[in-house]
């Protein structure tokens, strides 16, 4: 069991690991070639279509690089959060908490026939949302809405994910 886990974060932090190197070679060339692209000021309300793909596209130089590595923390989190034992691919059975949480929490906001989302509310509420990958799955809205959080940009997090994140790090707090 130990081993399988461990197995598990190793593989985990060499993807991590793989992508931290080559975002870092990016952010070079990039400022070899004097200077990055313009840090996106988008906001909601402004046109769908320039929304920026990825939440690094709201920072600049190795900030990049730090989005993209909580973007990734993120992703460790809702695997391991109060984690009981592996998972059963197949029949979703024995989920990590937080996975279940999160995709109840995204299917009931933007999928779900609760009274609120009638009439393509889904959709507008996608269209809140600060960047297009996040709009993708739960566990990349949750990603996007963390790295953005712990950037210090909880204005670009969903508002619902802000809560759940400050109640998980309320609770490691006092753990
Ligand atoms: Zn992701």
């Amino acid at each position: 069991m130990i081993a399988a886990e461990s197995r598990e974060l190793v593989t985990a932090y060499k993807k991590l690991a793989n992508k931290e190197f080559k975002l870092r070679g990016t952010i070079r060339t990039m400022e070899r070639q004097g200077g990055g692209e313009p840090v996106s000021e988008w906001k909601v309300g402004d046109d769908i279509k320039l929304r920026p793909y990825t939440n690094d596209k709201y920072f600049s130089g190795i900030d990049k690089m730090r989005s993209t590595l909580y973007h990734e923390l993120a992703h460790q989190v809702h695997q391991m959060w109060k984690k009981n034992g592996r998972r059963y691919i197949g029949n979703r059975k024995n989920n990590p908490p937080l996975e279940d949480r999160l995709s109840s929490m995204f299917f009931t906001k933007f999928h779900g026939a609760a009274p609120g989302n009638i009439g393509g509310r889904g959709i507008e509420r996608k269209n809140q949302l600060s960047t297009t990958y996040a709009t993708t799955n739960e566990f990349e809205w949750f990603a996007e809405s963390f790295s953005a959080y712990m950037m210090g940009r909880p204005d670009l997090a969903d508002p619902d994910l802000v809560k759940l994140i400050e109640e998980l790090l309320d609770e490691a707090a006092n753990a």
